[in-house]
C-alpha cells in the first residue's frame, strides 16, 4: 500500500473547538507557549528543604506554606529553613528537593529525618523546563488528536487547533438483496449492515460519509451513481459486495466502464480475499481512490483494518496509520488448510504480564454475531497447516 505514502494532506483547514476536536488531524505544530512545568514543581505534599542539611539528628527550622496555586513571597530559604509544600506548588528558592510528609517527623516547627529515610538533591521535583522548553514542538501537523494530545493542546493555550478538513467518502453498497436497515425485509432480502459499519469505521480515521447509497446488482446503474460521486467532491469510494466471480458481481465492470485502473484485485487472504483497490484518474486535480469490499460483513471490516484506513488516514492529512498487531499466547490446538492468511474473529484476554487468544466460534465471513462478539482477528500465516497451546500468534487489533 505504497500509494498512502504518495498521497497528500488535504489542501483545505478549518478551526476546530478543541472540546470537540477528538479524532480531528492537526493541520500546524503545536509549539510550547512556555517551559513545561513553567516552574520547579513539587510532586508531594510535604516539606521544601535543603536535602543536604536534613539529617535526623539536626531539625530544620518551619517558616511558612506554599501550595498549588501560589507562588512562595518570602525570601530564598537560608540554612535548615524549610517550608510545607503541597504537590503541584512552585518550590521555593533555596530549597532543592521536597521531603514526603510520609518521611518527615515534625514537631511543632521543627523538622527532621524519620529513620531509615534519605533525601538527596532534586528529590520530588520536576525541574521548571524539564517536560519540554518553551517553543519546542511538541505536536507535529498531521497528528491525530486523542484525549492526551487533546490535554497537551490545552497546556500550550491552543483551544482552537487548526485541522485539516475531513475527506469526504461515498459509501456504496450493492446487492439486489438488501433494504436499509429502518426496513422490514421480504422473506429473501437482508438489512444493509454494511453501510453503517463503515461510516462508523470512516468516522473513526477522521473521515466523514458524505453520500450513502444502496445499488441493484445492475452494471449501468452502479456505474450512473459512481460517474456522479466522481463529478461530486468526493475523495474515496468505498463499495461492498459485488466483487466476487459470480454472475452478478459487476463492480469491477462498471469500475472499468469509468476508466479505473485497478491497483490490486484480490488479496491471498480470508476473509477478503476479492478486495479490489484502484483510482479513478478522470478530470480532478488528484486521483479518486476506491475500494470493492467484498460483501460479507467481516471481510468487509476486516478490509476496512488492513487496507482502507491507511487510505483514509493519508488523505486525512494524518501520519501514516498502520493495523495494529499484538502478539499472544495462543489458548488451543488449531488445524487449518494452508494457502490464505486467515484472519479469524478471535478474543484476546490480556492481564498486565499476558495475554491469551482463542478463536470464537462462527459461521464465516457472513457471522455478524459471532463478529460483534470477539476483539481482535486471530492472524494465522499462508502457509500454516496447524497451530499447537501455547504458541505466541499475532492478532490484528481492531
Ligand atoms: P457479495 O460479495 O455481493 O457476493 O456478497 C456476499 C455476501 O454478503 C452475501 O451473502 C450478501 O448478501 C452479503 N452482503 C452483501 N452486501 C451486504 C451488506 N451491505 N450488508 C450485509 N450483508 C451484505
Ligand atoms: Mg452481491
Amino acid at each position: 500500500m505504497d500509494h498512502a505514502s504518495a498521497i497528500s494532506a488535504p489542501s483545505q483547514t478549518e478551526s476546530a473547538n478543541l472540546k470537540l476536536a477528538l479524532g480531528r488531524i492537526l493541520a500546524h505544530h503545536i509549539v510550547a507557549d512556555c517551559d513545561l512545568p513553567p516552574f520547579h514543581r513539587s510532586t508531594r505534599d510535604g516539606f521544601a528543604v535543603t536535602a543536604a542539611q536534613i539529617t535526623s539528628g539536626h531539625p530544620a527550622h518551619i517558616i511558612g506554606t506554599v501550595r498549588a496555586g501560589t507562588a512562595w513571597s518570602g525570601v530564598p530559604l537560608r540554612s535548615r529553613e524549610a517550608v510545607t509544600i503541597m504537590t503541584g506548588a512552585p518550590v521555593p528558592a533555596g530549597a532543592d528537593a521536597v521531603l514526603m510528609i510520609e518521611h518527615a517527623i515534625r514537631s511543632g516547627d521543627k523538622l527532621t529525618l524519620a529513620s531509615g529515610r534519605e533525601i538527596s538533591a532534586g528529590d520530588n521535583i520536576v525541574a521548571q523546563g524539564a517536560e519540554a522548553r518553551g517553543g519546542d514542538i511538541l505536536l507535529c501537523i498531521g497528528t491525530k488528536l486523542t484525549p492526551a494530545e487533546i490535554a497537551l493542546a490545552a497546556t500550550c493555550g491552543v483551544i482552537t487547533p487548526t485541522v485539516f478538513v475531513q475527506p469526504k467518502v461515498a459509501i456504496f453498497s450493492t446487492g439486489d438483496e438488501l433494504v436499509d436497515a429502518a426496513n422490514t425485509p421480504l422473506p429473501a432480502q437482508i438489512r444493509n449492515s454494511n453501510a453503517p459499519a463503515l461510516a462508523a469505521m470512516v468516522q473513526s480515521v477522521g473521515g466523514t460519509t458524505s453520500l450513502t447509497q444502496n445499488l441493484p446488482d445492475n452494471t449501468e446503474a452502479i456505474a450512473a451513481a459512481l460517474q456522479t460521486a466522481i463529478a461530486s467532491s468526493v475523495d474515496l469510494l468505498l463499495l461492498s459486495g459485488g466483487v466476487s466471480v459470480g454472475e452478478y458481481d459487476l463492480v469491477e465492470a462498471a469500475l472499468a466502464r469509468l476508466g479505473a485502473e485497478f491497483l490490486f484485485t484480490g488479496v491471498t487472504m480470508q476473509p477478503g480475499k476479492p478486495v479490489v483497490f484502484g483510482r479513478i484518474a478522470q478530470v480532478r486535480p488528484r486521483p479518486l481512490y476506491f475500494f470493492g469490499l467484498p460483501g460479507n460483513p467481516v471481510s468487509v471490516q476486516v478490509c476496512f483494518l488492513l487496507f482502507v484506513q491507511l487510505i483514509l488516514a493519508a488523505l486525512a492529512g494524518a501520519a501514516p496509520s498502520l493495523p495494529r498487531f499484538a502478539l499472544a499466547t495462543l489458548d488451543e490446538d488449531l488445524k487449518t488448510k494452508p494457502g490464505l492468511t486467515k484472519f479469524l474473529p478471535a478474543f484476546i484476554s490480556s492481564t498486565w504480564d499476558s495475554a491469551r487468544v482463542r478463536r470464537v466460534p462462527w459461521q464465516g465471513s457472513g457471522d455478524l454475531t459471532a463478529n460483534a462478539r470477539v476483539n481482535c482477528y486471530l492472524v494465522i500465516p499462508q502457509d500454516c497447516e496447524q497451530l499447537t497451546r501455547g504458541a505466541i500468534v499475532s492478532v490484528l487489533l481492531r
